[in-house]
C-alpha cells in the first residue's frame, strides 16, 4: 500500500486526492493547504488529515479552528510519495524539501521538464517511470495531445502535425483572470509551447501548436491536423483510437455539439464534479481530406490528467510493471467504464 501525500489541496490536488482514495494499492496520509478556507474544511470532511503547507502558517488554522495535524515536513515523514499540485513554479521550489525527507515526488504540467528530468503520460512511457523517484506529469493539454499522437502514430507513423488550441481562460472558480470579452493569440508569437510540451513525452514527433484564449471556463477544444506516413480511411481512424484507452467519442449528431453539452453530459454521468477523466473526440469530425486527417476534440482542464497521476504513482511504487494493467484499474476504481 503505497503512502500518498497530497501538496496543495487545489483544483488538481482535490481530484487527485479522491482518485487515490479510489484504488486498493495506495492510500492518501494527508493533504495540505496554505490558508484555512471552505477547501480546508472539506478536506477534514472528507476524512483527510490535514496539514499546513508553509509551517509560519499554522496559527491561521488555528484561529480559524480549522484544526490540523502538523506541517508539511511532518506529513512528508509519513509519506513514500508526494504529489506537489502547489501554483506553477513552486514545486521546484519544493524539491530539495523532498529530497531532504527522501520521499519520491510527481510534479504537474506547470512545472518545467527540468524539475524531474523526465515527462510522463501513461499510454505513451510508463515503463521509464517504473521506479524512478522524481516525475512530472504533464499539463492537460498536453496529456489530451499526447493520447492521441502516440496510438495514431503506432497505427500509421505521424509525419506532421499541427494542432490549434482553443484555450478556456481559466478555471472556474478563478475569478481574477480574463479574458471576459475577448480572444486572445497566447502567445501571438508562433509556435506555443505546447509542441515542445508534447515533444518532452514523445520528442520523435514533428509537432507545431497554435493557441488562442477565449472567454470560456470549462474547457479547452482541439483541432487537429495530422500528415500520416501510411494514408488511412476515417473508418480505420476511429478504430485505432476506440482501442485506445481515456479517449470517449461524442456526437454531434446526438446534440453533443459543444464544450458546454459535453460538460452537461459528465453531469448526467453522475460524474465528481462532473468531471470529465477522457479526450472527447467529436466521432462526426474524423475526417481525411487531401490525405491529411483532421478532428475536433473537447479536454476537461481539471480532471484529464487526473488518471496519469494514479498511473504515475503506481509505476513509482513499483507497483504494477504493465502499462496496460495500471491504466485499466485506475479506469475501473475511478468509474472511467
Ligand atoms: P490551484 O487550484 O491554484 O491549487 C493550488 C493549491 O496549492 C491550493 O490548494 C493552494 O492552497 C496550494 N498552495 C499554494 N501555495 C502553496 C505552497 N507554497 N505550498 C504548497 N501548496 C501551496 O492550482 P491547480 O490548478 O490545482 O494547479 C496545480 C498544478 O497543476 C500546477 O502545476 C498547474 O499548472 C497544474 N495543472 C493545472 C490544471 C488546471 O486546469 N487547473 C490542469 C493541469 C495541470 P491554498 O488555497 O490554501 O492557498
Amino acid at each position: 500500500m503505497a503512502k500518498v501525500a497530497i501538496n496543495g489541496y487545489g483544483t488538481i490536488g482535490k481530484r487527485i486526492a479522491d482518485a487515490v482514495a479510489a484504488q486498493d494499492d495506495m492510500q492518501v496520509v494527508g493533504v495540505t493547504k496554505t490558508k484555512p478556507d471552505f477547501e480546508a474544511r472539506m478536506a477534514i470532511e472528507k476524512g483527510y488529515e490535514l496539514y499546513a503547507a508553509i509551517p509560519e502558517k499554522q496559527g491561521d488554522f488555528k484561529k480559524a479552528g480549522v484544526s490540523i495535524a502538523g506541517t508539511i515536513h511532518d506529513l512528508l515523514k509519513k509519506a513514500d510519495i508526494v504529489v506537489d499540485c502547489a501554483p506553477g513554479g513552486i514545486g521546484a521550489e519544493h524539491k530539495p524539501m523532498y529530497e531532504k525527507a527522501g520521499v519520491k515526488a510527481i510534479f504537474e504540467g506547470g512545472e518545467k521538464h527540468e524539475v524531474a528530468g523526465f515527462s510522463f503520460n501513461a499510454i505513451c512511457n510508463y515503463g521509464k517511470a517504473i521506479g524512478r523517484d522524481f516525475v512530472r506529469v504533464v499539463s492537460c493539454n498536453t496529456t489530451g495531445i499526447c493520447r492521441v499522437l502516440y496510438p495514431l502514430d503506432r497505427a500509421f507513423g505521424v509525419e506532421k502535425t499541427r494542432v490549434v488550441l482553443v484555450r478556456r481562460a481559466t478555471d472556474p472558480g478563478d475569478i481574477k483572470k480574463g479574458p471576459i470579452n475577448a480572444i486572445v493569440p497566447d502567445p501571438v508569437k508562433l509556435p506555443s509551447h505546447h509542441g515542445p510540451d508534447v515533444q518532452t513525452v514523445l520528442p520523435h514527433i514533428n509537432i507545431t501548436t497554435l493557441a488562442i484564449k477565449v472567454p470560456t471556463t470549462i474547457m479547452h477544444l482541439h483541432m487537429l491536423n495530422m500528415k500520416l506516413k501510411n494514408t488511412p480511411g476515417p473508418d480505420e481512424v476511429r478504430d485505432v483510437l476506440a482501442k485506445a484507452p481515456r479517449i470517449r467519442f461524442v456526437k454531434a449528431s446526438d446534440g453533443l455539439t459543444s464544450t458546454a453539452s459535453i460538460i452537461e453530459l459528465g453531469r448526467d454521468l453522475g460524474r465528481p464534479r462532473y468531471d470529465m477523466w477522457e479526450n472527447c473526440i467529436w466521432e462526426d469530425s474524423i475526417c481525411i481530406d487531401d490525405g491529411e486527417l483532421y478532428f475536433f476534440q473537447a479536454i476537461h482542464q481539471e480532471s484529464d490528467a487526473i488518471p496519469e497521476n494514479i498511473d504515475a504513482i503506481r509505476a513509482m511504487m513499483e507497483l504494477e510493471n504493465d502499462a496496460q494493467k495500471s491504466i485499466q484499474k485506475t479506469n475501473k476504481a475511478m468509474g472511467m467504464l
